[in-house]
């Protein structure tokens, strides 16, 4: 009886309140800053996914941070983004975490020798903060969930979310609102279980269901996008459970929009950040 209280479908009239407020006296002060960190050899293209959404959602400036054989193509793929890069004295790269008020980290990032950097990166770094991919399979390695606070959000598809909790995919799939629910409030944070439908859980208990996005997200590389836009609307001063909600229906929502042109087969994760122009405009 309780959880079906507390679980709730995310309706166009629930993310129309969460939509950031724009003013015209405004300058890039007012709209926050993000970094990300992320990209290894062979998967810089996660980061450029991400960075381009948190800037189409409306980030006022963001930093990327980036293995140095990485600073190249990012600056050359991402226009507006400012570009950083992984110093081996970790001492170093704490300025650059001072740059920023809100953290996405994990995409692309592999999980080779990261260890000691994810810790640092999410001990030092208070804010907001997304830890998605390979972020999350350093968690599930390391073991210790007290680096997890209430201003985090994870954002696991199911594989990532069972090496998370140690239960199988198949737990995950036969109950998803209750795990995610049931792991959330342990955690202390939100969590985003990628699907189809995806659940968003609260650490106070709660389930949020979405059902926007089709099968042409089903391509590696949407799940990058997701988080550079709720990094976005992080940025722009959302909460965590707001900017979790708001991200995942704008997400889906571009690839409807995209999907109604192009059809489902073709659609590309680069194409997501082209749908959300129109797909924020749904809601004001
Ligand atoms: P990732 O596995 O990290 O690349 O994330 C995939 C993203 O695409 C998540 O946001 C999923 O919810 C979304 N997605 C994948 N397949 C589908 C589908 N068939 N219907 C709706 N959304 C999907
Ligand atoms: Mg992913």
């Amino acid at each position: 009886a309780e959880y079906q209280t507390k679980t709730y479908w995310l309706t166009e009239d629930i993310v129309k309140k969460l939509l950031p407020k724009r003013r015209q006296d405004s300058h890039k002060g007012s709209y926050g800053t993000g970094i990300i960190v992320g990209g290894s050899k062979g998967m810089s293209g996660a980061v450029i996914l991400a960075a381009n959404a948190a800037l189409r959602t409306g980030i006022g400036l963001l930093y990327t941070l980036v293995d140095r054989e990485l600073v190249n193509i990012i600056e050359n793929s991402s226009y507006e983004s400012i570009t950083l890069e992984i110093e081996e004295n970790l001492d170093k790269i704490k300025p650059y975490l001072d740059k920023a008020q809100t953290l996405l980290i994990g995409p692309g990032f592999s999980t080779e020798n990261r260890e000691e950097l994810l810790i640092y990166i999410l001990k030092k770094f208070t804010g907001k903060t997304i830890i998605d991919g390979d972020g999350l399979n350093l968690l599930a390695r390391i073991k210790d969930y007290s680096l997890i606070r209430e201003n985090h959000i994870l954002t696991p598809h199911p594989k990532e979310m069972s090496r998370l909790t140690g239960l199988t995919l198949e737990e995950i799939l036969k109950d998803p609102i209750n795990i995610t629910r049931e792991y959330s409030k342990q955690y202390g944070c939100t969590i985003v279980l990628k699907g189809s439908t995806t659940c968003i859980g609260t650490k106070g208990g709660e389930i949020y269901l979405n059902t926007t996005g089709n099968n042409g997200l089903a391509t590696g590389g949407s799940g990058d996008v997701l988080g550079g836009i709720i990094l976005g609307l992080l940025a722009q001063g959302l909460g965590v459970e707001e900017g979790a909600n708001l991200g995942v229906y704008l997400h889906g929502k571009a690839a409807d929009i995209i999907a109604e042109e192009k059809g489902y087969f073709s659609l590309l994760p680069r194409d997501l950040p082209k749908g959300l122009p129109l797909a924020i405009k749904t809601l004001y």
